[in-house]
């Protein structure tokens, strides 16, 4: 209620421009409270994905492997030399996994496709996919391919790729583990299945990642340098999509670097 000053007129103003402010102040606080919704709708997706079976993995995994070897099947086809390469550092890399990491992965192998983009991404189970254009940026140094590979199997086994779903889609995703429905969270996330290729990974999953990498590396027998200096090549070159910016590149090398040395090399 405005107060009564006397001037009919301005008394309505002023209770006009109070209902204003009050309407402002509502709208406000739906915003934040509808953001905070999301958020927490957001987390709890991510965190009861964690929840789920392996199997899981494993089916949207092969769903999101159909979909981009159709995706990126242009008539092109990698060398032989080029697929035995991966291949031959991929299976030193899945060698080095300790027996709880060998056990999420359900599906552990690797792909190269014939694509100029530099980029390399990892299915949920653990198939992990190479672009000829990462291949060719690095030219002959297999540290730069063993870092990026080692990366992307801690987004595997760390089960970046459904809880990103998960996240995406979350009220849905919620309601389905929430009630149990286990067939229809797998028909949700199989629906996005198709952006695998291109789902941004949190700062967080990131850190997690490269974590990963730098241990399974030093199991491996080699440098963790590797990932360091292939994400600072990412500085002067178009960034792939997974590996994505945040956090900055050359802090994600500074990191791995000092994790690499923590460890006793
Ligand atoms: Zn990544």
């Amino acid at each position: 209620m405005a107060q009564s000053t006397g001037t009919p007129g301005f008394g309505k103003s002023q209770s006009v421009k109070r209902t204003l402010a009050e309407l402002g102040v509502a709208i406000i606080a739906l915003v934040i409270l509808f953001l905070f919704a999301r958020f927490a709708l957001g987390c709890a997706a991510e965190s009861l994905a964690t929840q789920l079976p392996l199997s899981v993995d494993e089916q949207i995994g092969k769903a999101g492997a159909e979909q981009m070897r159709s995706k990126y099947d242009l008539g092109r086809r990698p060398t032989d030399e080029q697929i035995k390469r991966v291949d031959r550092i991929f299976n030193e890399l899945r060698a080095a996994l300790t027996d709880e990491d060998a056990e999420i992965l359900k599906n552990p192998r690797v792909t190269v496709v014939a694509d100029p983009q530099v980029n390399a991404f990892a299915l949920p189970g653990g198939e992990v996919f190479v672009l000829t254009g990462l291949l060719e940026r690095v030219g002959d140094d297999d540290d730069l391919i063993r870092g990026v590979l080692a990366h992307e199997l801690g987004h595997a086994v760390k089960r970046h790729g459904i809880r990103g779903l998960a996240r995406k889609t979350a009220f849905f995703a919620v309601v389905a583990m929430l009630v149990g429905d286990v067939d229809g969270m797998v028909v949700l996330l199989a629906e996005g299945a198709s952006q695998l290729d291109g789902l941004s990974h949190s700062r967080s999953m990131e850190t997690e990642a490269d974590l990963f990498g730098v241990d399974l590396l030093k199991r491996a027998g080699h440098d963790p340098d590797g990932l360091a200096r292939f994400l600072e090549s990412l500085d002067s070159a178009p960034v792939p999509e997974l590996l994505s910016t945040h956090p900055d590149p050359r802090e994600r090398a500074a990191a791995i670097r000092e994790l690499a040395k923590a460890g006793g090399g």
